[in-house]
């Protein structure tokens, strides 16, 4: 039995996507592939899988688990040589996480067949099954991500040119995808009309690579060139990379990719996730002041945002909590006993650091708040004389419907009590939150632009919770 006892309060990241045309490159587009996949490991650690074609015959191998545990030189040799690839690393949104569930996801009928990496989360998966099982379809699947391949083998029944088929699949699809695609003799991406999740691409020896953030470019040696822009189809093949434009709407890009989700070394349009970050705790310096003597980060995910802090206050900065860097999942379920250890597994404060001080510190958000509860006894068990805990970004108050796996709204802390109840809960001498103006100010982009749905209940898309929908359904 697995499971996630060390970030079981962070929302999960949906997955990430990776692509690659290259005939350059052809025999070692599988490494490539596992060091993008590698990149991306933190949007997604349920499963991880590469396919490779050569335009007509597509080899696959896909697993449950980290990229690295599913992946070695002896599990990549089988995959034959092609210059199309793609890879996906994953956690379920829709559909449970199982083996049929893992990606790429494979799809075809009579001559046609794709194969499709899929980052988001459709609000209408459960319509669009419908509609397609009546139009003839079979599904074994419990993911979205089989009704996009289903889709789009539909429309290239209808039509040679890929670009314009899967920009009329896209006219069916609700909610938030970014995919990337094998069709035959291209590599295909396409991002929905608001540009939910993020989708890159960049130039490589003889071609072109896909990713969803510009770290997996970074790591093979690609150049990054553009975004996949909302609601664009972009085709690769031998002649080159031809864009087609499908619906335009409102943009709405994650802002939670700027606070948690993305690397901190990602960029989104040419701003790097980690200075947003910076900024962020700079702002809450500046809305949440407090006399303090240290100022530190619940590691790693609060760090850039407690360097901004403690620059904008001038109070100096620490690292006051070690993180055992190489805890992760676990596969062992701890005992009772063991939980009661809880966040000593992952993070031991330094005494030295944090005995007889007033403290502040940083993280990047509060969920549930059990996490920083125990964060809190922590800090004042090492002596801290005060500990004034501040988030750089506003309470959670709503679910995701667009590719975040979020608690409830019964389960947020932050949509069920006020900032001095959550305060009495989680036992800080002081709490503040960023203000949704100052997360906004610091990404750079406009306030019309991002998606802060779960932050202040502005919802681009009307949408449910989708996942395992389809399991309760009995559709498997
Ligand atoms: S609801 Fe929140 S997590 Fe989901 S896309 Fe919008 S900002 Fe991101």
């Amino acid at each position: 039995m697995r499971e996630d006892v060390f970030d079981a309060e962070k929302p999960k990241e949906a997955c990430g996507v990776f692509g690659l045309y290259s005939r350059e490159l052809a025999g070692e587009l599988a490494q490539r592939t596992y060091f993008g996949l590698y990149a991306l490991q933190h949007r997604g650690q349920e499963s991880a899988g590469i396919a490779i074609s050569d335009g007509k015959r597509t080899t696959a191998m896909r697993e449950m688990g980290l990229v690295s545990q599913v992946f070695d030189e002896a599990r990549l040799a089988p995959l034959e040589p092609g210059h199309i690839a793609l890879g996906h690393v994953r956690y379920s949104t829709t559909g449970s996480a199982s083996w049929e569930n893992a990606q790429p996801e494979f799809g075809g009928r009579g001559e046609i067949n794709v194969a499709v990496a899929h980052n988001g989360n459709l609000v209408n998966a459960m319509e669009l099954r419908e509609e397609l099982v009546q139009e003839g379809f079979e599904f074994n699947s419990t993911s979205d991500t089989t009704f996009i391949a289903a889709s789009v083998v539909e429309e290239l029944e209808k039509r040679n040119s890929v670009g314009e088929a899967v920009r009329e699949a896209m006219r069916r699809f609700r909610g938030a995808y970014s995919v990337a695609m094998i069709c035959g003799e291209a590599l295909v991406a396409f991002r929905d009309p608001q540009g939910f999740r993020p989708l890159c691409v960049g130039e490589i020896e003889g071609g072109y690579a896909l990713s969803s953030e510009t770290c997996g470019l970074d790591i093979i040696g690609a150049r990054f060139l553009r975004d996949v822009e909302p609601g664009e189809v972009v085709v690769i093949d031998d002649s080159g990379l031809k864009s087609y434009r499908a619906q335009r709407m409102k943009p709405a890009l994650c802002v939670f990719e700027y606070v948690y989700f993305a690397r901190p070394d990602s960029r989104f349009d040419g701003r790097e996730v980690a200075h947003a970050r910076q900024e962020m705790g700079e702002k809450l310096a500046e809305e949440a002041p407090v006399e303090a003597d240290v100022v530190m980060p619940v590691p790693d995910s609060g760090v850039m945002a407690a360097v901004g802090y403690s620059q904008r206050s001038r109070i100096p900065y620490a690292e006051g909590l070690i993180k055992n860097r190489y805890v992760g999942r676990t596969f062992i379920q701890p005992t009772d006993g063991m939980r009661q250890l809880g966040l000593r597994l992952k993070l031991n404060p330094l005494p030295s650091v944090i005995e007889g001080k007033r403290v502040v510190v940083v993280d990047d958000s509060i969920v549930r708040g059990n996490t920083s509860r125990k964060l809190v006894r922590l800090l004042f068990e090492a002596g801290a004389k005060e500990v004034h805990f501040r988030v750089s970004s506003p309470p959670v108050t709503g679910p995701c419907y667009y590719g975040i796996d979020m608690d409830t709204k019964e389960q947020l802390v932050g949509a069920n009590f006020s900032v001095e109840e959550i305060r009495d809960m989680i036992g800080a001498t002081s709490l503040a939150y960023l203000s949704v103006e100052g997360m906004v100010a610091a990404t750079g982009k406009p306030k019309g632009q991002l998606c802060r749905a779960c932050f202040d209940g502005e919802y681009p898309v009307a949408g449910t919770s989708q996942k395992f929908a389809l399991e309760k359904a009995g559709k498997k």
